[in-house]
């Protein structure tokens, strides 16, 4: 069986609907989908110890199955530049989450790969009542927010239609090159699509999906958050 079957099957058996990120980004690592580098530790020692195999600067965020907006939590810390820091975070973290939701049962921590800053991109999948899996794409923050500039399309989509959904974007100019910037591996973003396309038909219990943000670059794109919510 494959690792996607098992990690939506154990989520079912536990009666759970939000699967944590390490099991989105495990999934996502299976259809091809680029992540970073993460581990799951439970306490401060492991935290670090974590920190340094994968290599400063880290990210480190509450894992609990009851907090799914991490960052409205204090659940997220990034830039952490050594030992101290980390140790000083998952403090924090654990403390925020704790003032946040007193019962939250809490898995522990993701100790990540801090991922360079570039262009942040929405990427989703949502189960329409009326349409069935459909797939968007967006540029982060205000764009999708407060402007609503995001292109859907209906799975399973073509190449070509995932290069229309990030092409015809009324931001694409922010992708494209603007001010001299290098343009965004366009050709990194439609596989991501592709592969999300083809991760959510293969699997219809699949209700929700969130890459937010994915980090554009130059050359490649990496998700640093995922979600997914089962039916
Ligand atoms: P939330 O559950 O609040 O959406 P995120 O995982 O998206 O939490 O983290 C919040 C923000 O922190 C992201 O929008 C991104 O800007 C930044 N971030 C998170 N993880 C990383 C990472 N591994 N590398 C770089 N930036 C990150
Ligand atoms: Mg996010």
């Amino acid at each position: 069986m494959n690792q996607t079957t098992k990690i939506i099957n154990q989520a079912k058996k536990e009666g759970r609907t939000a699967l944590l990120e390490s099991e989105a980004k495990t999934i996502c690592a299976e259809y091809g989908i680029s992540v970073n580098k993460f581990d799951i530790a439970t306490n401060k020692n492991e935290a670090v110890a974590q920190a340094e195999k994968i290599g400063y600067p880290i990210v480190l965020k509450i894992v609990s199955p009851d907090i799914i907006h991490k960052s409205d939590a204090g659940g997220v810390k990034v830039n952490l530049k050594n030992a101290t820091d980390v140790e000083a975070a998952f403090k924090t973290i654990m403390d925020n989450a704790k003032k946040y939701k007193a019962d939250a049962k809490i898995v522990g921590v993701i100790v990540q790969e801090m991922a360079p800053q570039g262009t942040e991109v929405i990427i989703g999948a949502i189960k329409d009542p009326q349409f069935g899996q459909t797939l968007m794409f967006g540029l982060g923050g205000i764009f999708v927010e407060l402007l609503k500039d995001v292109n859907f399309r209906i799975a399973p989509i073509t190449v070509q239609d995932a290069k229309e959904m990030i092409t015809q974007l009324k931001a694409f100019p922010l992708l494209n090159g603007y001010r001299g910037a290098k343009p965004a591996d366009i050709d990194a973003l439609t596989k991501i699509l592709c592969n999300v396309s083809k991760m959510i038909l293969d699997n219809p219990e699949i209700k929700e999906l969130d890459l937010n943000p994915v980090m554009s670059y130059p050359n490649g794109a990496k998700a640093v958050d995922a979600r997914i919510i089962l039916e």
